[in-house]
């Protein structure tokens, strides 16, 4: 029987600082330097059983196992994680020579365009969460693709007004996917505030490494195996990522990219006009224009490039217990629907459903130990109900606005205390129905997939913090491949049905210029002041994920916060949650679920079914970091079901 227990915030306060003192006393062994030790082992490939279709509309980048025991790493006044162990290194670098956390971004992200074309790269969009140490302010910066001007709220859906047939072969790997990439534009803006090195200098590594080659890695290799037919599609895409007789290049070849030594020169020398007007451009809007049998194009235009702009956007902060947690808002829902759930969740007793295993320094306390399922339940509930809100009114609010004009009425402590309500210990919700705050102009969300991703987290020496997650949105994006670097399908986190089966307007239709929404959370945790104010910087944590995003950020934010646990414990715990479906995940790749004939035999399974939960435990591919403030420096951890590493400044 679950017990739910609801609790004032003096006992919350104890219980955290319990929880912190766990968290400094059980971090081990690794000190960190700049240079290539990596915590955990080498990802080891191979899709762990039993993926099935709808698993896969889950996790469209694949599932590549599962570094047990990992770690945490402890580092000084700097760290950073990244996807990939040669991103990191290169990232560190930069730091460790008194760059910021915006040089050192660009480093990251340049470099991940190689090692990790799959999730990220220029060709994309991303959002940032800034902390400036200085300053003490907390900005948002928003380098999300928009639809193109001459695209219709049919775009997706109908190859023209009068050919209604889906665009081919697909509206994702057609050229009606790809949206104006943003993820320059918003390097540039935040390098313009908060760079101290030469824009053209932090070109460098991913130029030399374009140039001098780079291993593909085991789990870029597994993507394109998984992605070879699509890739085949493109000249481009099938004469980098396929060998001549069409199979897939594998793990360990060696790979130069001398297309993106171009582009890149360019872009350092003339900064991001090179790739919004010019050659570059021009290339972007041939590729996405390529007529063919087998490809729709697309109708993204020079102009469109030449006047996209990364917005600004105020930071959603909001508190949880003695925290307080800054994410980011529209057209991203992953600010918003986070602090949702950890709102309503505020007003459980989390820190008394602690996992089991977590203490000792063997592997099951390393790998986050095991949820309760009481735990499990209320807070897939509370993801529910902060996914109705969600899938009905965040869209991008330049076009469609927040019932009440801002974040603060889906945040408002009282509302979330109502939501809270509804939620029964012994019965699922299945699907919660939204709030409801008078006449609004759209109609029902509709679902649809998303993913593709990598996740970057730094602080630097002069304790500012980045936050970035940036995606070409599934793995390989659109599949086209155009100067050394792979196009965004972004448009099709869009709605491809512009109203609902009531005729309604759907708040995440497409229109021209419009942000498609997002799920992506890159979160910074601040220390709450007693007046209410914010502190000093505490946590850094994001993931990729699709829409998924929300739930492992979740479970991460609840592992450190509520349960005292290291970072590396967090992100390793098992990822669990639910959107606004009956299905609650539990992480079959994790070696704490026995996921075997459909997790029949694990007790946490069993339990939760008997009290009528529905339950899933396909494998789950977070790729989360976080970085935690520990006295001295800090503490990261890297996702174990993806090839990240953390490094930083010695202790
Ligand atoms: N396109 C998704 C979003 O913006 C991210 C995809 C992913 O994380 O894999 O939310």
């Amino acid at each position: 029987m679950r017990r739910l227990r609801r609790i004032g915030s003096g006992a919350a306060a104890l219980l955290l600082l319990a929880g912190l003192a766990t968290a400094c006393s059980s971090s081990t062994n690794q000190t960190a330097s700049c240079t290539v030790s990596r915590n955990g082992t080498p990802v080891t490939s191979g899709i762990p059983a039993g993926p099935t279709s709808t698993n896969l509309s889950l996790n469209p980048e694949v599932a590549t196992g599962f570094r047990t025991g990992m770690t945490p790493v402890r580092t000084g006044d700097f760290a950073v994680s990244t996807a990939n162990p040669v991103a990191t290194e290169a990232a560190c670098k930069v730091l460790r020579d008194g760059g910021t956390a915006a040089d050192a971004l660009i480093v990251a992200q340049t470099v991940l365009n190689l090692v990790e074309p799959q999730a990220t790269g220029i060709g994309g969009g991303a959002f940032l969460m800034y902390y400036d140490n200085t300053a003490k302010t907390v900005d948002a910066y928003d380098g999300r693709e928009t639809a193109p001007a001459a695209a219709t709220p049919d775009y997706l859906r109908y190859i023209s007004a009068a050919v209604h047939t889906v665009p081919q072969p697909n509206a994702r790997a057609s050229g009606r996917s790809i949206g104006v990439p943003g993820v320059l534009r918003l390097l540039e803006l935040a390098h313009n505030e908060h760079g101290r090195q030469p824009w053209k200098d932090l070109f460098t590594p991913a130029i030399n490494l374009a140039d001098q080659g780079f291993e593909i890695s085991p789990r870029m290799a597994e993507q394109i195996g998984e992605s070879k037919a699509d890739l085949a599609r493109d000249d481009n895409a099938k004469a980098y990522f396929l060998q001549s007789d069409g199979s897939p290049k594998t793990a360990g070849t060696k790979l130069t990219n001398p297309a993106f030594v171009k582009t890149l020169s360019a872009i350092a020398t003339d900064g991001p006009n090179a790739f919004y007007t010019g050659a570059i451009a021009a290339d972007i809007v041939d590729t996405t224009a390529t007529t063919s049998a087998s490809r729709t194009p697309g109708l993204l235009s020079l102009a469109d490039l030449q006047s996209y702009q990364a917005k600004k956007r105020t930071a959603v902060c909001s508190p949880y217990r003695d925290h307080q947690i800054c994410g980011m808002p529209n057209p991203s829902s992953g600010g918003i629907t986070v602090e949702s759930a950890l709102g309503i969740l505020s007003n459980f007793d989390l820190s008394a459903m602690k996992p089991t295993d977590l203490s000792g320094n063997g592997d099951k306390a390393r790998d986050g130990g095991k949820p309760t399922a009481e735990a499990v339940h209320l807070i897939a509930e509370a993801e529910r109900l902060a996914y109705a809100d969600r899938d009905k009114y965040i869209a991008d609010s330049d076009f469609v606005p927040l019932p009440g004009n801002s974040p603060d009425k889906l945040l408002d402590p009282n509302y979330l205390k109502q939501r809270a309500a509804l939620i029964d210990p012994h019965k699922s919700l299945g699907t919660a129905k939204p709030g409801d705050f008078g006449p609004v102009p759209v109609g029902n969300g509709l679902q649809q997939p998303e993913h593709g991703t990598s996740h970057i987290s730094i602080v630097d020496k002069y304790g500012n913090a980045a936050a970035m997650t940036t995606t070409v949105e599934s793995a390989f994006g659109s599949f086209h491949f155009v100067d050394g670097f792979i196009l965004n399908n972004q448009l099709t986190d869009f709605s491809a049905e512009p109203v609902d089966k009531d005729g309604a307007p759907v708040a995440n239709r497409l229109d021209p210029g419009k942000r498609p929404r997002s799920s992506m959370a890159p979160t910074l945790v601040f220390d709450r002041n007693p007046d209410g104010s914010r502190g000093g910087l505490h946590m850094v944590t994001g993931s990729p994920g699709g829409s998924v995003i929300i739930q492992f950020v979740v479970k991460t934010l609840v592992g450190v916060l509520d349960w005292g646990m290291d970072p590396q414990q967090a992100v390793s715990m098992i990822d669990f949650g639910a959107a606004n479906t009956p299905t609650t995940y539990l992480g079959g790749e994790h070696p704490a679920v026995a996921a075997a004939d459909n997790g029949d035999h694990d007790p946490l399974v069993q339990q939760l079914r008997q009290e009528g939960d529905q339950v899933s435990v396909a494998p789950q591919s977070s790729g989360l970091s976080a970085l935690v403030r520990d006295g001295s420096g800090w503490i990261g951890g890297a996702d174990p079901r993806r090839e990240g590493a953390v490094l930083g400044s010695p202790r």
